[in-house]
Protein backbone atom coordinates (compact mmCIF):
# COMPACT_ATOMS: atom_id res chain seq x y z
CA UNK A 1 0.00 0.00 0.00
CA UNK A 2 1.45 3.54 -0.71
CA UNK A 3 2.45 5.28 2.43
CA UNK A 4 3.03 9.16 3.04
CA UNK A 5 5.11 9.33 6.04
CA UNK A 6 3.95 13.01 7.48
CA UNK A 7 7.25 14.81 8.42
CA UNK A 8 7.76 15.96 10.74
CA UNK A 9 6.09 13.76 12.99
CA UNK A 10 6.44 11.97 16.61
CA UNK A 11 8.92 12.85 19.37
CA UNK A 12 9.66 16.84 19.81
CA UNK A 13 12.47 18.34 22.07
CA UNK A 14 10.45 18.31 25.31
CA UNK A 15 9.69 14.64 24.92
CA UNK A 16 13.56 13.72 24.45
CA UNK A 17 14.68 16.03 27.21
CA UNK A 18 12.16 14.62 29.53
CA UNK A 19 12.83 11.02 28.47
CA UNK A 20 16.58 11.30 29.01
CA UNK A 21 16.37 13.06 32.20
CA UNK A 22 13.97 10.18 33.63
CA UNK A 23 16.40 7.44 32.50
CA UNK A 24 19.64 9.63 34.12
CA UNK A 25 17.72 9.61 37.13
CA UNK A 26 16.66 6.60 37.48
CA UNK A 27 20.38 4.97 36.42
CA UNK A 28 22.02 7.45 39.42
CA UNK A 29 22.76 5.50 42.24
CA UNK A 30 22.49 8.70 44.39
CA UNK A 31 18.78 9.33 43.58
CA UNK A 32 16.38 8.74 46.59
CA UNK A 33 14.17 5.57 46.28
CA UNK A 34 11.46 5.32 45.35
CA UNK A 35 11.08 6.92 42.29
CA UNK A 36 7.58 8.41 41.40
CA UNK A 37 6.36 10.22 38.34
CA UNK A 38 3.55 12.84 39.04
CA UNK A 39 1.60 11.10 36.14
CA UNK A 40 2.48 10.56 32.88
CA UNK A 41 6.00 11.60 32.01
CA UNK A 42 4.69 12.43 28.57
CA UNK A 43 1.28 10.74 27.09
CA UNK A 44 2.10 7.57 26.50
CA UNK A 45 1.64 3.95 27.79
CA UNK A 46 4.30 2.44 26.49
CA UNK A 47 6.96 4.74 27.47
CA UNK A 48 5.14 4.45 31.25
CA UNK A 49 5.56 1.02 31.01
CA UNK A 50 9.17 0.57 30.05
CA UNK A 51 9.95 3.18 32.29
CA UNK A 52 8.32 0.77 35.48
CA UNK A 53 11.02 -1.91 34.48
CA UNK A 54 14.05 1.33 35.42
CA UNK A 55 12.06 1.04 38.88
CA UNK A 56 9.98 4.19 38.09
CA UNK A 57 6.39 4.41 39.47
CA UNK A 58 4.18 6.43 36.91
CA UNK A 59 1.20 8.20 39.82
CA UNK A 60 -1.32 7.58 36.66
CA UNK A 61 -5.02 8.68 38.46
CA UNK A 62 -6.95 11.30 35.63
CA UNK A 63 -9.57 11.40 38.64
CA UNK A 64 -6.44 12.69 41.20
CA UNK A 65 -4.82 16.30 40.24
CA UNK A 66 -1.41 16.56 40.87
CA UNK A 67 -2.17 17.76 44.52
CA UNK A 68 -4.08 15.02 45.40
CA UNK A 69 -1.41 12.53 43.73
CA UNK A 70 1.14 13.96 45.45
CA UNK A 71 -0.84 12.80 48.51
CA UNK A 72 0.07 9.47 48.64
CA UNK A 73 3.68 10.17 48.44
CA UNK A 74 5.78 10.48 51.33
CA UNK A 75 9.69 9.15 50.73
CA UNK A 76 11.63 8.97 47.88
CA UNK A 77 11.58 11.17 44.82
CA UNK A 78 8.85 12.90 42.75
CA UNK A 79 9.29 14.24 38.87
CA UNK A 80 7.47 16.64 37.60
CA UNK A 81 6.45 15.93 34.00
CA UNK A 82 6.97 17.23 30.79
CA UNK A 83 3.33 19.02 31.43
CA UNK A 84 4.30 20.84 34.21
CA UNK A 85 3.12 21.53 37.41
CA UNK A 86 1.70 24.54 39.88
CA UNK A 87 4.33 26.60 42.00
CA UNK A 88 1.70 24.75 44.54
CA UNK A 89 2.70 20.93 43.70
CA UNK A 90 6.40 22.68 44.12
CA UNK A 91 5.87 23.65 47.51
CA UNK A 92 4.11 21.16 49.03
CA UNK A 93 6.55 18.45 47.69
CA UNK A 94 9.41 20.51 49.44
CA UNK A 95 7.66 20.68 52.38
CA UNK A 96 7.02 16.84 52.24
CA UNK A 97 10.96 16.40 52.31
CA UNK A 98 10.78 14.41 48.71
CA UNK A 99 13.51 15.16 46.37
CA UNK A 100 12.07 16.72 43.15
CA UNK A 101 13.14 16.56 39.70
CA UNK A 102 11.15 19.03 37.38
CA UNK A 103 10.78 17.52 33.94
CA UNK A 104 8.86 20.36 32.68
CA UNK A 105 9.32 21.31 29.22
CA UNK A 106 10.98 24.42 28.60
CA UNK A 107 7.94 26.02 26.06
CA UNK A 108 5.54 24.98 28.96
CA UNK A 109 7.76 27.16 31.21
CA UNK A 110 8.05 30.04 29.26
CA UNK A 111 3.92 30.45 29.09
CA UNK A 112 4.28 29.73 32.48
CA UNK A 113 6.58 32.89 33.01
CA UNK A 114 4.13 34.72 30.46
CA UNK A 115 1.69 34.12 32.80
CA UNK A 116 3.09 34.99 35.82
CA UNK A 117 4.30 38.39 34.72
CA UNK A 118 1.49 39.57 32.68
CA UNK A 119 -0.42 38.48 36.31
CA UNK A 120 2.13 40.50 38.43
CA UNK A 121 1.43 44.27 35.75
CA UNK A 122 -2.43 43.67 36.65
CA UNK A 123 -3.83 41.30 33.61
CA UNK A 124 -7.00 38.75 33.80
CA UNK A 125 -5.33 35.52 31.62
CA UNK A 126 -8.03 33.92 29.47
CA UNK A 127 -6.15 30.31 29.31
CA UNK A 128 -7.47 28.53 26.19
CA UNK A 129 -7.28 24.68 27.26
CA UNK A 130 -8.61 21.43 27.99
CA UNK A 131 -10.00 20.66 31.28
CA UNK A 132 -9.00 17.75 33.09
CA UNK A 133 -5.42 18.08 31.62
CA UNK A 134 -1.93 18.44 33.66
CA UNK A 135 -0.95 21.87 31.39
CA UNK A 136 -3.56 23.74 32.28
CA UNK A 137 -3.91 22.54 35.98
CA UNK A 138 -0.42 23.64 36.26
CA UNK A 139 -0.96 26.84 34.05
CA UNK A 140 -4.02 27.87 35.88
CA UNK A 141 -2.35 27.15 39.40
CA UNK A 142 0.46 30.03 38.75
CA UNK A 143 -1.87 31.76 39.71
CA UNK A 144 -5.67 30.54 40.43
CA UNK A 145 -7.49 34.19 41.46
CA UNK A 146 -6.58 35.46 37.97
CA UNK A 147 -6.29 32.80 35.01
CA UNK A 148 -9.86 31.63 33.51
CA UNK A 149 -9.26 28.35 32.20
CA UNK A 150 -11.63 28.31 28.72
CA UNK A 151 -12.37 24.87 26.04
CA UNK A 152 -15.71 25.83 24.43
CA UNK A 153 -17.61 28.97 23.21
CA UNK A 154 -20.38 28.45 25.97
CA UNK A 155 -16.96 28.75 28.57
CA UNK A 156 -16.18 31.81 27.26
CA UNK A 157 -19.78 33.42 27.12
CA UNK A 158 -20.19 32.15 31.04
CA UNK A 159 -17.38 34.08 31.53
CA UNK A 160 -17.78 37.55 33.51
CA UNK A 161 -14.57 39.85 33.84
CA UNK A 162 -14.30 43.34 35.64
CA UNK A 163 -10.66 44.08 34.75
CA UNK A 164 -10.26 45.90 31.36
CA UNK A 165 -6.64 43.98 31.54
CA UNK A 166 -6.85 40.70 29.69
CA UNK A 167 -4.70 38.80 28.03
CA UNK A 168 -5.49 35.40 26.04
CA UNK A 169 -2.94 32.77 25.63
CA UNK A 170 -3.03 28.95 25.71
CA UNK A 171 -2.14 25.55 26.34
CA UNK A 172 0.97 24.50 23.78
CA UNK A 173 -0.66 21.58 22.14
CA UNK A 174 -3.75 23.13 21.09
CA UNK A 175 -5.03 23.15 17.03
CA UNK A 176 -3.48 26.55 15.61
CA UNK A 177 -6.80 27.01 13.78
CA UNK A 178 -9.18 26.57 17.32
CA UNK A 179 -7.10 28.91 19.23
CA UNK A 180 -7.76 31.48 16.71
CA UNK A 181 -10.91 31.04 16.15
CA UNK A 182 -11.71 30.63 20.04
CA UNK A 183 -9.51 34.32 20.50
CA UNK A 184 -11.30 35.91 18.01
CA UNK A 185 -14.95 35.21 20.05
CA UNK A 186 -12.95 35.95 23.39
CA UNK A 187 -11.49 39.23 21.82
CA UNK A 188 -15.73 40.20 20.48
CA UNK A 189 -16.48 39.66 23.77
CA UNK A 190 -13.85 41.32 25.83
CA UNK A 191 -12.52 43.81 22.88
CA UNK A 192 -9.12 45.04 24.78
CA UNK A 193 -8.32 41.51 25.46
CA UNK A 194 -4.82 40.82 24.00
CA UNK A 195 -3.71 37.53 22.55
CA UNK A 196 -0.38 36.02 22.92
CA UNK A 197 -0.07 32.61 21.19
CA UNK A 198 1.50 29.98 23.44
CA UNK A 199 1.17 27.33 20.73
CA UNK A 200 5.02 25.37 20.84
CA UNK A 201 7.13 25.00 17.56
CA UNK A 202 6.90 21.64 17.57
CA UNK A 203 2.55 21.39 18.02
CA UNK A 204 2.61 24.10 15.40
CA UNK A 205 4.63 22.38 12.15
CA UNK A 206 3.31 18.75 12.96
CA UNK A 207 0.06 20.28 12.38
CA UNK A 208 1.38 22.50 9.22
CA UNK A 209 2.61 19.19 8.33
CA UNK A 210 -0.41 16.98 8.46
CA UNK A 211 -2.83 20.15 6.78
CA UNK A 212 -0.48 19.78 3.90
CA UNK A 213 0.73 16.89 3.23
CA UNK A 214 -1.87 14.36 3.81
CA UNK A 215 -4.17 15.91 1.32
CA UNK A 216 -2.60 13.38 -1.37
CA UNK A 217 -3.62 10.44 0.81
CA UNK A 218 -7.11 8.79 1.31
CA UNK A 219 -6.91 8.36 5.05
CA UNK A 220 -4.75 9.67 7.75
CA UNK A 221 -3.83 7.16 10.52
CA UNK A 222 -1.64 9.05 13.67
CA UNK A 223 -0.03 7.34 15.83
CA UNK A 224 -0.83 8.52 19.32
CA UNK A 225 -1.79 7.48 22.79
CA UNK A 226 -5.43 8.48 23.56
CA UNK A 227 -4.89 10.81 26.10
CA UNK A 228 -1.98 12.24 24.03
CA UNK A 229 -3.63 15.90 23.27
CA UNK A 230 -1.29 16.76 20.07
CA UNK A 231 -2.05 13.50 19.04
CA UNK A 232 -6.21 13.75 18.88
CA UNK A 233 -5.21 17.30 17.79
CA UNK A 234 -3.59 15.78 14.16
CA UNK A 235 -6.42 14.03 13.37
CA UNK A 236 -8.50 16.70 13.77
CA UNK A 237 -6.38 18.48 12.05
CA UNK A 238 -6.42 15.81 9.13
CA UNK A 239 -10.44 15.51 9.21
CA UNK A 240 -11.22 19.48 9.14
CA UNK A 241 -7.81 21.41 7.23
CA UNK A 242 -6.93 18.25 5.21
CA UNK A 243 -10.70 17.05 4.26
CA UNK A 244 -9.35 13.62 4.57
CA UNK A 245 -10.58 10.90 7.42
CA UNK A 246 -8.23 9.90 10.24
CA UNK A 247 -8.35 7.82 13.02
CA UNK A 248 -5.73 7.95 15.69
CA UNK A 249 -4.30 4.87 16.96
CA UNK A 250 -2.27 3.39 20.01
CA UNK A 251 -0.01 1.29 18.33
CA UNK A 252 -0.63 -1.31 15.54
CA UNK A 253 -2.97 -3.38 17.10
CA UNK A 254 -5.43 -0.96 17.12
CA UNK A 255 -5.19 -0.39 13.40
CA UNK A 256 -8.22 -2.03 11.88
CA UNK A 257 -7.90 -4.00 8.83
CA UNK A 258 -11.48 -2.88 7.12
CA UNK A 259 -10.02 0.58 6.99
CA UNK A 260 -7.49 -0.53 4.38
CA UNK A 261 -9.83 -3.22 2.40
CA UNK A 262 -12.31 0.43 1.61
CA UNK A 263 -11.41 0.24 -2.06
CA UNK A 264 -11.56 4.05 -2.00
CA UNK A 265 -8.14 4.07 0.47
CA UNK A 266 -5.18 3.63 -1.87
CA UNK A 267 -2.92 5.87 -0.04
CA UNK A 268 -2.50 6.51 3.77
CA UNK A 269 -0.95 9.23 5.20
CA UNK A 270 0.85 8.60 8.58
CA UNK A 271 1.86 10.97 11.52
CA UNK A 272 2.06 10.39 15.34
CA UNK A 273 1.98 12.59 18.17
CA UNK A 274 5.19 14.13 20.10
CA UNK A 275 5.18 11.61 22.94
CA UNK A 276 4.92 8.61 20.13
CA UNK A 277 8.02 6.60 20.68
CA UNK A 278 9.22 6.13 16.84
CA UNK A 279 9.50 2.78 17.11
CA UNK A 280 6.13 2.26 17.95
CA UNK A 281 5.21 4.20 14.65
CA UNK A 282 7.56 2.64 12.26
CA UNK A 283 6.15 -0.93 13.94
CA UNK A 284 2.66 0.96 12.16
CA UNK A 285 4.53 2.39 8.90
CA UNK A 286 6.20 -1.12 8.24
CA UNK A 287 2.76 -3.19 8.20
CA UNK A 288 1.36 -0.36 5.77
CA UNK A 289 4.05 0.07 3.22
CA UNK A 290 3.79 -4.23 3.24
CA UNK A 291 -0.21 -4.27 3.01
CA UNK A 292 -1.66 -5.94 -0.06
CA UNK A 293 -5.57 -6.39 0.12
CA UNK A 294 -5.75 -8.94 -2.63
CA UNK A 295 -2.98 -11.14 -0.26
CA UNK A 296 -4.43 -11.94 3.04
CA UNK A 297 -0.76 -13.01 4.19
CA UNK A 298 0.03 -9.87 4.75
CA UNK A 299 -2.86 -8.90 6.92
CA UNK A 300 -1.79 -10.53 10.02
CA UNK A 301 -0.67 -7.88 12.72
CA UNK A 302 2.66 -8.94 14.19
CA UNK A 303 3.77 -7.05 17.09
CA UNK A 304 7.70 -7.17 17.94
CA UNK A 305 8.01 -4.16 19.74
CA UNK A 306 10.46 -4.36 22.53
CA UNK A 307 9.23 -2.11 25.32
CA UNK A 308 13.16 -1.67 26.48
CA UNK A 309 14.27 -0.45 23.19
CA UNK A 310 11.77 2.83 23.53
CA UNK A 311 14.11 4.42 26.33
CA UNK A 312 16.73 6.33 25.43
CA UNK A 313 20.07 4.72 27.14
CA UNK A 314 21.50 6.54 30.17
CA UNK A 315 25.02 9.03 29.42
CA UNK A 316 28.00 7.44 30.55
CA UNK A 317 29.40 9.68 33.55
CA UNK A 318 32.62 10.94 33.30
CA UNK A 319 35.56 9.56 34.86
CA UNK A 320 37.30 11.68 37.36
S1 LIG B 1 4.67 19.20 22.45
FE1 LIG B 1 5.62 21.22 22.69
S2 LIG B 1 5.18 21.80 24.81
FE2 LIG B 1 4.80 19.59 24.65
S3 LIG B 1 6.74 18.65 25.27
FE3 LIG B 1 6.81 18.88 23.02
S4 LIG B 1 7.86 20.86 22.67
FE4 LIG B 1 7.17 20.81 24.81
Amino acid sequence: MKVIKINPRGYCHGVVSSLNLVVQIAHDPETPKPIYILGQIVHNRHLSKALESLGVVTLDDASKTRLELLDTIHTGTIIFTAHGVSPEVKIKAAQKGLNTIDATCIDVTKTHVFIRDAVNNGYDIIYIGKKKHPEPEGAVGVAPHAVHLVETIDDIQALTLSNDKIMITNQTTMSLWDVSKLAQIIQTKFPTAQFHREICNATQVRQEAVATQAKQADLVIVVGDPKSNNSNRLAQVAIEHADVPAHRIENLAELDIAWLLDPAVQTIAVTAGASTPTLVTKEVIDFLEAFDPKNDTTWEKQMTLQLEKLLPRPRKKRSE
